[in-house]
């Protein structure tokens, strides 16, 4: 790949292409050798055909890509000083807050997790409908 994109690419939280190249260690078990794999077209989140990292326990690691990665982010544990990736929550009931607006760690280094709060300090829920994958990145997730 052109250098230059590259960059572009690495920097640019709209980018739906694959960003994050190294596989993540499994922050569950432990497993070094993380599996990049693609969400299916129907993903219900807005999600479709984003890639990600699945370890072969099960656990999912992260997104490969930068969508819902500004600079506006928190910082997550890592010891880098890296940005957050912004996301929402489920609908389901596995989910501490449905449709919480919440940070995640960008490359599955850490399991930082911080909700977005509205200007009352309550955590900020996503209410508008789930569109296709190209807007919910434009909408800055
Ligand atoms: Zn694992
Ligand atoms: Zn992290």
């Amino acid at each position: 790949m052109d250098i230059q994109l590259a960059i572009k690419e690495e920097t640019d939280s709209h980018a739906l292409s694959w960003a994050i190249k190294s596989p993540p260690a499994c922050l569950r078990c432990g497993n070094p050798s993380t599996i990049l794999s693609y969400t299916r077209p129907e993903n219900p989140l807005g999600n479709g055909g984003r890639p990600y990292y699945k370890c072969p326990c099960g656990e999912f690691c992260c997104f490969g890509d930068m969508r819902g990665v500004h600079s506006t982010n928190p910082h997550c544990y890592c010891s880098d000083f890296k940005l957050s990736k912004r996301q929402i929550a489920g609908w389901n009931n596995n989910q501490r807050v449905p449709r919480a607006i919440h940070y995640v760690c960008a490359d599955g280094g850490c399991d930082f997790y911080d909700y977005e709060l509205d200007e009352h300090g309550q955590v900020r829920i996503f209410q508008g409908p789930i569109l296709h994958p190209e807007a919910m990145a434009r909408m800055g997730f």
